[in-house]
């Protein structure tokens, strides 16, 4: 099923493909909405409740509010997901760029459904999870684009993206979507009631 996350730049929809397990990476400037569409995209993984997340971010706080248990991604220290149901395990890194190469090996890249985020994609050129088959969507913003995103909004690619980025224009996303400490989850939301 694809779980849509916006539009392309040419008009077409842009969405995260939950029955294949080709790893999906967000990138662009800060504050763009990756983290926003990590937590989007988890959430509506975890709304079936037969499925876990797996979660390393540089701020686990941030995750709290959602059903599963974040870590830093300092903490990456044993491989992730070995013993999962693939089908029923996801694996999020938000902030990739914080992740060594050497570690990368103990993601379950092209195994089981993976998310990753990161700032920008300069600092990832080169780096080994680019060898692998990978989908990447650039996101902007469409009002008060700065240079680099008017190029790429007029259709231009952009050097310090991956190769094959997809430049997207994120929809506009609910207030759970946003990233929240635990104490500040929305009254009434599901979490709570699952909690
Ligand atoms: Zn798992």
């Amino acid at each position: 099923m694809d779980v849509r996350i916006g539009t392309t730049v040419d008009g077409r929809a842009a969405g995260f493909d939950t029955t294949n397990a080709r790893p999906l990476l967000l990138v662009g400037d800060s504050g763009r909405g990756k983290t926003t569409i990590a937590r989007y995209l988890t959430r509506w993984w975890l709304a079936n409740t037969s499925r876990h997340v797996h979660v390393y971010a540089q701020a686990p706080s941030e995750w709290a509010d959602l059903r599963c248990d974040p870590a830093r991604p300092d903490q990456l220290e044993q491989p992730v997901a070995v013993d999962c149901r693939p089908r029923a395990c996801l694996v999020v890194v938000d902030d990739i760029d914080l992740v060594d190469d050497d570690r990368l090996a103990l993601l379950p890249l092209g195994a089981a459904r993976t998310i990753l985020t990161s700032h920008g994609g300069n600092g990832l050129t080169g780096r080994p999870l680019l060898n692998d088959d990978i989908t990447c969507l650039g996101l902007v913003r469409p009002d008060h684009a700065d240079p680099a995103e008017a190029a790429v909004l007029d259709g231009q690619g952009r050097l310090d993206w991956p190769n094959g980025t997809v430049a997207v224009i994120p929809d506009q996303r609910g207030p759970m979507d946003f990233p929240c400490h635990r104490w500040q989850t929305p009254a009434g939301t599901w979490t709570a009631a699952a909690r």
